[in-house]
């Protein structure tokens, strides 16, 4: 940590960045510790390559966050955040290759070391948690923006508290949080508080969309892109649904299968890809990062995914066949 913050009190162009299609802690980890080069007076470009979802843009200074980078040469630094390896933050990682420092801060089990420098702790319920570190470490003040953005990163990374990586810092943390003026009733109205009427015709489609293996160790969820096109909601209307199935009684690995779209970033017709995003969340007898991780991919013990180009029928085979394991 001490190596990291020489570094940064030296650095003076830093590109922030953190993974595609972002969860709370991706986003809070920008803001958070974008905020707190400002204090350090650097000139910063927070990157994300996806869109915010909508339950996350209350977040103080959200709208810096930007979808384009400059060129690599322009920075001095960049702080990869919440990424288990390079690629995930996106297209943006052949920038980030050719800036001198690479800074990495995660707690994904599966992480690379990627980079020059890295911040890495797995016992962190959250990549905020390990920047309220740093906040604390180089004494720069935590504003009621960070604090937001902190409070907002745990609340998400630990399912409000419910998950298995909710510590005790988790806690401690967030009452901190609240202590300098973070109102949790807020945070959680955002993040929480509303759906549409077609976000609740999805939950009926994915519902239907169950299959249990035979053992009945193992719970499926297919969702396509014509699932969203015809209940009008977006691919960050899919967060959460994996619970409906990890939570089943009995059930050891839960799979959330997503068709991706195919190319194209956005388009208003169905499209039918072969390539699939697959979540992965289990009961504390599986370790999930492991099977990701066999796939390509990576994240916790109890909440990993991975990306895979397949036909769907030999996606599926695949993954029952993970059933006879459990
Ligand atoms: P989700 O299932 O919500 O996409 O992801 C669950 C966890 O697995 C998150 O911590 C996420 O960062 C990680 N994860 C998901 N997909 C990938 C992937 O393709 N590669 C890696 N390395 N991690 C992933
Ligand atoms: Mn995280």
């Amino acid at each position: 940590m001490d190596q990291i913050i020489h570094h940064l009190k030296n650095s003076n162009n830093v590109l922030l960045a953190s993974h595609i299609n972002p969860d709370g802690d991706a986003i809070a980890s920008l803001l958070s510790m974008g905020i707190l080069l400002d204090t350090l007076n650097k000139q910063t470009t927070v990157y994300n390559q996806s869109p915010i979802p909508s339950r996350h843009r209350f977040l103080p200074s959200v709208q810096r966050i930007v979808q384009n980078v400059n060129s690599g040469n322009y920075y001095d630094t960049a702080i990869i955040l919440d990424c288990g390896d390079l690629q995930r933050i996106g297209k943006a990682a052949v920038t980030v290759n050719r800036i001198p420092v690479v800074i990495n801060i995660d707690h994904h089990i599966t992480n690379t070391r990627f980079g020059d420098f890295q911040l890495i702790d797995t016992s962190a319920c959250a990549t905020v948690e390990i920047i309220y570190r740093l906040f604390k470490k180089m004494d720069v003040p935590i504003n009621l923006s960070a604090a937001t953005s902190i409070y907002t990163g745990i609340l998400t990374d630990t399912g409000s508290f419910r998950f298995s990586n909710t510590n005790r810092a988790a806690f401690e943390i967030c009452a901190e949080m609240a202590a300098l003026g973070v109102d949790p009733y807020y945070a959680a109205k955002h993040i929480y508080g509303t759906y549409s009427l077609g976000q609740l015709k999805l939950i009926n489609l994915a519902i239907e969309s169950i299959e249990i293996s035979q053992n009945g160790k193992l719970s499926l969820m297919t969702l396509t892109q014509s699932m969203l096109y015809e209940t009008g909601t977006l691919p960050e209307d899919i967060n959460g649904l994996i619970s409906y199935i990890k939570n089943i009684e009995n059930i050891k690995l839960a799979v959330l299968i997503q068709e991706q779209m195919d190319g194209k970033e956005k388009s208003t017709q169905p499209q039918r890809g072969q390539r699939f995003h697959v979540s992965l969340r289990s009961d504390e007898t599986v370790d999930v990062a492991a099977i990701a991780a066999s796939f390509g991919g990576g994240g916790h013990p109890r909440a990993a995914g991975f990306s895979i180009e397949s036909k769907v029928v030999d996606l599926k085979k695949r993954i029952f066949s993970l059933a006879e394991t459990l």
